[in-house]
C-alpha cells in the first residue's frame, strides 16, 4: 500500500467534511466498544489475563532469535518450506518466484495486513495472477478498489447502500437490500474461486514455535479454505508473530477475540503444521511460510519495541475519538488509529508519516483496553521527543518552543512577559471571553475551535494575591 501519511491532516478535513463516511462511523461507532465491555464482563480477571498476555508477548520479543529457530526446526520437520524475507520486495519476489514455479494461474487470499504492507496484490496483478480476496471485508473493499479503513473491520467506511450498488453492479445479479441476503450472494460468488483456485495465502496471528505451526483466528471460514483447499499455500508473517506454546496461544486469544469483537472465542482457529499428509483428507500439497522482517528489528532495537506486542485487535482504534471521527483512510498507510500512528513512522519513516504521532488526544482510552497492555500514548510522545530532536517539526513550532522555553527558565522575565500577555489576552477576548485566531503556531488550534482568553491575571498573581490575604 502506498504510503500517504504525510498529507494527514488534508485527509482527516476531507473525511471529517465527508457526509457519506461521518455516517458510516456514527452507525459503527460504539458497536464494537459495547460489544468488548460486555465480554470481558464474563470473566472476573480479565486484568490478570492481559497482564499474563503482555508478560507472553514480552517473552516472544525478549527471545525471538531461539523461538524462531525452534519453529522453524519444528515447521521443517513437519515439511513446511521456509523462507525469510528482509524487505516487502522480497516477499512479493518470492511470492511470485513460488507462483511462477507451480504454474499457478489464481490466488485466493485470507486476510493478511502484512500483504497490505507489501502492496502484494497489486505485485500479483502486475505478474498476471487473479488474485481474489476471501474475507468478506476485505473482498468487498478490493471490488471497490479501495484500501482497509480498518484492522478486523476493513469496510466499516462502507454502508449497507454502497455494498448493494456494488454488488448489483459487479455481479450483475439484482439489488438486494438486505445485510444476510447480501453476504450469501458473497458466498456464492467466492465459492468457484475456493474450487479453483492453484495457490491460498494467508497471513498468521501467531507462530507456534512448540509444534512449528502457524495460526489464524476467522469468523467466515474462508481462512480455513483458503488454507486448505489450493494445491499450494504460502502463508506470510512477521517475526514478531512468535509465540512459544499452544497453553500461551490459548490465554492469547481469551483476549484477542474479546478485544477485536466482544466474542468469547473466534468462529474458526486454524493451526496449519506442514502440507498434506499420506491419509489426510485435505490441505496444501506444499506450504511454505515466509518470515518477514520489513523494518520490524530495527523497532525492535528502539525505544518503541513495545509496539511489537500488538496483536492487531483493533480495540485501541475502536475506543480513539480522532478514529472515530475520521475514520482509517486518513491515516494513509496500513495501520490506523494509535496503532498505527507509532507502527506507521516506525516503519516507513517517522519523515513520511509526521502529523500521525500527533493525532492523539493522549486521553489513553487506547492504552486502557489494549489487551497486551502496550502504553500506546507514552510511546507516541517519544516519538513527539524523536520529531523535535531531528527537527521535524515546523519552524514556527521550533522557534515558539525555544521561545518559550528560554523565558520559562527565566522567572523575571517569564512573570512580566505572561503579565503582559493575560491582561492583552483579556482585552481581546472582549465580552464572550473568548480567542477566535491566535496567531503562529496557535493558528492551527483556532482554525478548528475558539480558544478561552485569559482573564487578566497571571496564576502568580493570583497565587500571591491569596497567601497574602491568608497572612494578613
Ligand atoms: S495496540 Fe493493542 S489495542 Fe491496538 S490493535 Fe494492537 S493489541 Fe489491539
Amino acid at each position: 500500500m502506498e504510503v500517504s501519511s504525510n498529507q494527514f491532516k488534508q485527509a482527516a478535513s476531507r473525511k471529517l467534511a465527508d457526509p457519506k463516511v461521518q455516517k458510516a462511523l456514527r452507525i459503527a461507532k460504539g458497536k464494537l466498544v459495547v460489544a468488548r465491555s460486555r465480554s470481558i464482563l464474563e470473566l472476573d480477571n480479565f486484568e490478570e489475563i492481559r497482564e499474563a498476555a503482555a508478560r507472553i508477548r514480552d517473552f516472544g520479543l525478549q527471545h525471538m532469535d531461539l523461538l524462531l529457530e525452534e519453529w522453524e526446526k519444528k515447521a521443517k520437520a513437519a515439511g513446511t518450506i521456509v523462507h525469510w524475507a528482509e524487505t516487502p520486495q522480497q516477499v512479493n519476489e518470492l511470492v511470485i518466484e513460488i507462483a511462477r514455479k507451480h504454474e499457478v494461474r489464481k490466488i485466493i487470499k485470507s486476510k493478511s495486513m502484512l500483504g497490505e504492507e507489501t502492496n502484494l496484490n497489486h505485485a500479483l496483478e502486475a505478474a498476471g495472477l487473479d488474485v481474489r480476496e476471501t474475507d468478506l471485508g476485505e473482498y468487498i473493499i478490493q471490488q471497490f478498489g479501495e484500501t482497509p479503513s480498518h484492522i478486523i473491520a476493513p469496510a466499516v467506511h462502507k454502508s449497507k447502500d454502497d455494498i448493494a450498488d456494488l454488488f448489483a453492479e459487479k455481479h450483475g445479479r439484482p439489488r438486494l437490500n438486505d445485510i444476510a441476503a447480501l453476504t450469501h450472494e458473497a458466498r456464492e460468488v467466492l465459492r468457484p474461486h475456493f474450487l479453483n483456485a492453484d495457490m491460498g495465502i494467508s497471513g498468521a496471528n501467531f507462530l507456534v514455535a512448540e509444534t512449528g505451526s502457524t495460526m489464524i483466528v476467522t469468523n467466515e471460514g474462508n481462512g480455513r479454505m483458503t488454507t486448505t483447499m489450493p494445491r499450494v499455500h504460502v502463508a506470510i508473517t512477521g517475526i514478531e508473530k512468535i509465540v512459544p506454546t499452544l497453553e500461551d496461544i490459548s490465554l492469547l486469544l481469551r483476549v484477542l477475540t474479546r478485544s477485536a469483537t466482544g466474542q468469547s472465542i473466534s468462529n474458526y482457529l486454524s493451526f496449519t503444521t506442514g502440507p498434506k499428509r499420506p491419509g489426510d483428507t485435505d490441505g496444501p500439497g506444499e506450504f511454505h511460510v515466509i518470515i518477514v522482517d520489513a523494518g520490524r528489528t530495527k523497532v525492535l532495537a528502539s525505544e518503541i519495541r513495545e509496539a511489537l506486542r500488538c496483536i492487531r485487535c483493533g480495540a485501541c482504534m475502536n475506543h480513539c475519538p480522532v478514529y472515530q471521527n475520521i475514520g482509517g483512510h486518513a491515516y494513509g498507510w496500513v495501520y490506523p488509529g494509535p496503532i498505527g500512528s507509532i507502527l506507521t513512522p516506525a516503519y516507513v519513516g517517522i519523515e513520511n508519516a509526521i502529523d500521525l504521532p500527533n493525532a492523539s488526544t493522549l486521553c489513553n482510552q487506547c492504552g486502557v483496553v489494549c489487551p497486551v497492555k502496550i502504553p500506546l500514548p507514552d510511546l507516541m510522545r517519544k516519538l513527539r521527543e524523536q520529531q523535535v530532536q531531528k527537527n521535524l517539526r515546523p519552524w514556527s513550532e521550533r522557534v515558539g518552543l525555544r521561545l518559550w522555553a528560554w523565558t520559562a527558565a527565566r522567572p523575571a522575565i517569564y512573570g512580566v512577559l505572561t503579565r503582559i500577555a493575560a491582561r492583552i489576552g483579556k482585552w481581546l477576548g472582549g465580552r464572550d471571553r473568548l480567542l477566535h485566531k491566535l496567531p503562529a503556531a496557535g493558528s492551527e488550534w483556532t482554525s478548528g475551535r475558539d480558544f478561552p482568553a485569559p482573564r487578566g491575571k497571571t496564576f502568580r498573581e493570583l497565587y500571591a494575591r491569596n497567601r497574602n490575604r491568608r497572612t494578613r
